[in-house]
């Protein structure tokens, strides 16, 4: 199985996301990994010029056909918030370029989920909606199916899945619709991945 969602090289394979800006060379650079180019919420608001950042993502998504984007996303927490407004124009432009050039999009979601259910609705009405995986998703069952009528995935860590309500948030979500990830966390990807097996029952991971 591979991880879903980290920042840093795992042997298992799977999606390496850049930070900033500066993370792309190196995320491109991890051999057997998926890199995804992007720049995380919480570095949103670091972007001096929305429009270059716009052009390098196409550019960059030209050169590399098989890379993702992210990551990207939106977060309401009392430390992030005031940033919001550089948050959502970074995600339209993450968005826009992943639809264009049809690729997964990295999302991070923090007190944010009615927001950011609402930009997707419109953007599949508008039929210009990527494929999006919300990662460390801890949503409630009614808001994951709300993404899953949308057609998005998730992938969780041991964080979530050690969370006391985890079982209602994610044992009913269809198989092939979540899975595992390691995020920051590289040294829990043992335990994630034997977690994630126990509480899905263990079909169809290997
Ligand atoms: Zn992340």
């Amino acid at each position: 199985m591979k991880d879903y969602h980290t920042h840093h090289p795992n042997t298992a394979g799977g999606s390496i996301c850049a930070v900033t800006r500066a993370d792309w060379e190196r995320v491109a650079a991890v051999p057997g990994m998926t890199p995804a180019f992007g720049v995380h919420p919480w570095h949103a608001h670091e972007v001096q010029d929305p429009a270059d950042f716009a052009f390098e993502l196409d550019d960059w998504l030209y050169r590399h056909p098989s890379a993702e984007v992210g990551e990207t996303g939106l977060d309401a927490s009392d430390k992030w918030q005031h940033t919001l407004e550089a948050q959502r124009l970074l995600l339209h432009l993450h968005l826009g370029a992943a639809f264009r050039h049809d690729r997964l999009v990295h999302l991070h979601c923090v007190r944010c989920h009615a927001e950011l259910l609402g930009i997707l609705k419109e953007r599949a009405r508008c039929n210009t909606l990527p494929r999006v995986l919300l990662h460390a998703w801890n949503g409630s069952h009614e808001m994951a199916r709300e993404f899953l009528a949308l057609g998005a995935i998730f992938s969780v860590g041991l964080r979530e899945l050690s969370h006391s309500r985890a079982e209602e948030r994610y044992a009913r979500i269809p198989e092939g619709k979540i899975f595992p990830e390691s995020d920051d966390a590289p040294e829990n990807w043992a335990r994630t991945l034997a977690l994630f097996r126990l509480m899905r029952g263990g079909l169809n991971l290997r």
